[in-house]
C-alpha cells in the first residue's frame, strides 16, 4: 500500500525546499491564483447562506488553487526552483514508507486516545466510528479568545505559546477547534453540493479523517480578524510567527504550502496540530511534514 518510493522522495524534496523558501523569505510562498479566488469566495458564500450556519472553520479550510490531493493536479506542482539538493547520505529513503495521496476508509494507525501523538489522520486512514476525545476541555482556558474546545492534555502548551506570541506583539485566536464526526459530514456534504466532490475533496476532509476530530487541531487567526483562509492572513505576521515558533511549543503546521503532493491538501497556514514538546522537535528537526514523519515512525501493530 505505500508504494511509489521516488513519489516519495520527490515529495520531501519539495517540502524541504519550501521550508527553506520560508526561511530565506520569512514569507510563505502562495500559488493561489486569481482566478480561483472569486470561485471560491461564491462557494464560500453559497456554503454559509445555504446552511444558515455561522461560518467558523466548517472544513479543513480550503487553499484554493494551491494544489490538492494527489499529484493528479500538475498544474499545481511547485516550480523546479523550488527542489533543492538532497545529499546521498539524507535518510530520506526511509520515507518511503509514506504512502502515496489517495482516498480510502482504512483504520487509523495508532487510533487509541492515548495515541494522540501518533495517531495517523488523512485522506486514506478514518478514525474508528464514535472516536470522540474524552477530555475536551474550553480553549478559553489557554487564555485565548475565539470558541472550541481541545483536549485537556494540549492546554499548557497552547497557553505558553499564546503567551509566547503575545510578548512578541503577535495576538491570537482560535477560529476552529475539535470537531465531531457528525459536524465534518455535514460540512463536507456543503462543500459537495457548491464545488462538487472531486473539488471538494482538494480542500475538506470527509468525515472521520480530519484531524479536528483528534481534539488536537486548532485552526488560528489573528485576534480580532476575520477567518484566517485567505492570502492576507498566509502572509501576516501571525502566520509567520507560528511557522518559526509553534513547534516549540508542541505544535506542528499540518499541510504546509507546496508539500500538496506530500501531505494531500493545499497549504494551510493557520492549522495547526498539538503533538507535544518532544515530537514536534523531532519534525520540526527531520524537514518532514508531520504526515511523512508519523507514518515513517508508524508502527506495524
Ligand atoms: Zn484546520
Amino acid at each position: 500500500m505505500h508504494g511509489r518510493p521516488e513519489k516519495a522522495q520527490t515529495s520531501v524534496r519539495l517540502v524541504r525546499g519550501a521550508r527553506a523558501r520560508a526561511t530565506r523569505s520569512h514569507a510563505l510562498p502562495l500559488t493561489v491564483t486569481m482566478a480561483v479566488i472569486p470561485v471560491f469566495v461564491a462557494a464560500l458564500f453559497t456554503h454559509a447562506t445555504g446552511s444558515g450556519a455561522a461560518l467558523i472553520g466548517p472544513w479543513d479550510p480550503p487553499s484554493p488553487g494551491s494544489g490538492g490531493p494527489s499529484a493528479k493536479g500538475t498544474s499545481s506542482a511547485p516550480p523546479a526552483t523550488s527542489v533543492v539538493p538532497v545529499p546521498s547520505s539524507s535518510p530520506i529513503a526511509t520515507t518511503s514508507r509514506l504512502p502515496a495521496c489517495r482516498y480510502a476508509d482504512e483504520p487509523a494507525a495508532h487510533a487509541a486516545y492515548d495515541d494522540w501523538q501518533r495517531t495517523i489522520v488523512d485522506t486514506t486512514s478514518r478514525l474508528p466510528k464514535g472516536y470522540v476525545p474524552p477530555d475536551l476541555v474550553p480553549v478559553s482556558r489557554a487564555s485565548l479568545s475565539g470558541g472550541g474546545s481541545i483536549r485537556r492534555v494540549a492546554i499548557a502548551d497552547l497557553r505558553a505559546l499564546a503567551v509566547a506570541a503575545r510578548k512578541a506583539g503577535v495576538r491570537l485566536a482560535v477560529e476552529s477547534a475539535y470537531r465531531s464526526e457528525a459536524r465534518q459530514r455535514r460540512t463536507f456534504a456543503g462543500w459537495v453540493r457548491t464545488s462538487g466532490e472531486a473539488e471538494a475533496r482538494r480542500f475538506s476532509a470527509r468525515a472521520g479523517h480530519s484531524e479536528h476530530q483528534l481534539g488536537t487541531a486548532i485552526d488560528f487567526k489573528a485576534a480580532g480578524g476575520g477567518s484566517p483562509w485567505t492570502r492576507a492572513f498566509a502572509r501576516s505576521r501571525h502566520a509567520r510567527w507560528l511557522a518559526a515558533n509553534a513547534w516549540r511549543f508542541g505544535w506542528i503546521q499540518s499541510y504546509p504550502s507546496g508539500a500538496e503532493a506530500n501531505t494531500c491538501y493545499g497549504g494551510e497556514a493557520w492549522h495547526y496540530r498539538y503533538v507535544g514538546r518532544d515530537v514536534a522537535t523531532e519534525v520540526n528537526a527531520s524537514g518532514l511534514t508531520l504526515r511523512a514523519w508519523l507514518w515513517l515512525h508508524a508502527s506495524a501493530d
